[in-house]
């Protein structure tokens, strides 16, 4: 479902991705660790192209996410199609970033209006859904503001499947909030990933990650350094960072 091949990051002369190459399979999760600064959060920015990577392809559902070169209207045609690969994938942030003058209904009608063409009425009906289903029935008419930190990460939740993406990234969702709020989050990534998502997660939550992921990905300047099982990786890291990291943690 997602194919990273290569892929490479600089900003200056800080090399933020090193050659990162990950496959991850549908309905698949997987959690990724690594000391801050590693460049976790630039690797999940560059899935989805908010930040176009140096060199490197990404794959998602088949399709290239990458903008083509070429003639300008095969261009222009070329880039509202890759709009629309790039609204398969979903992004939650640890900040949240929802609109703060909209409501919450209004935050989660808007992309898909403007960027899937479903009509208004359609929209609204598919955010009261996905309201119940992360618990927030009847919060359409607040505003982030006047939400708790975990409503508003699960609005974001919502928001970001509003689109019915193929992949969610999560670039660590839970660590804004205080932990009393932690729990609420967690469990509608958990049913997300039960009804079969493809996920990719940035998170230190190591219950999670051993509970849900099905891959851990420990990634330090820059590259993969180690992956396998959760729990396995856990019992038994075998590279020395892996392990210094994991002592750090748990
Ligand atoms: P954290 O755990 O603190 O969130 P991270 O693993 O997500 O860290 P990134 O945010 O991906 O790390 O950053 C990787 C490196 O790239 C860091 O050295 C960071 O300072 C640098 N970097 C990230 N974004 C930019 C940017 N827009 N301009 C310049 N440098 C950047
Ligand atoms: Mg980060």
């Amino acid at each position: 479902m997602v194919e990273v091949t290569g892929l490479r990051k600089t900003f200056g002369s800080l090399v933020a991705l090193d050659g990162v190459d990950l496959s991850v399979d549908a309905g698949q999760v997987v959690a990724i660790i690594g000391a801050s600064g590693s460049g976790k959060s630039t690797l999940l920015r560059c899935i989805n192209y908010l930040d176009p990577p140096d060199s490197g392809d990404v794959w998602v559902n088949g399709h290239l996410m990458g903008i083509v070169e070429g003639a300008s209207s095969v261009r222009r045609a070329k880039d509202r199609e890759l709009r629309r690969h790039r609204a398969d994938v979903g992004m939650v942030f640890q900040h949240f970033n929802l609109f703060p003058h909209f409501t919450v209904l209004q935050n989660i009608i808007e992309a898909p209006m403007a960027v899937r063409g479903v009509t208004k009425a359609e929209a609204i009906a598919t955010a009261r859904e996905l309201l119940a289903a992360v618990g927030l029935a009847g919060k359409e008419g607040s505003y982030p503001s006047h939400l708790s930190g975990g409503q508003q990460q699960r609005v974001a939740i919502a928001r970001a499947l509003a689109m019915k993406p193929r992949v969610m990234l999560f670039d660590e969702p839970t660590s804004a909030l205080d932990p009393e709020l932690v729990g609420e989050v967690l469990r509608v990534m958990r049913d997300l990933a039960e009804n079969g998502m493809t996920m990719l997660v940035v998170t230190h939550e190591m219950a999670f990650a051993e509970e849900v992921a099905d891959t851990l990905v420990y990634f330090d300047k820059g590259k993969i350094i180690e992956t396998g099982s959760p729990a396995e990786m856990m019992r038994n890291p075998q590279h020395a960072r892996t392990q210094a990291f994991l002592q750090r943690l748990l």
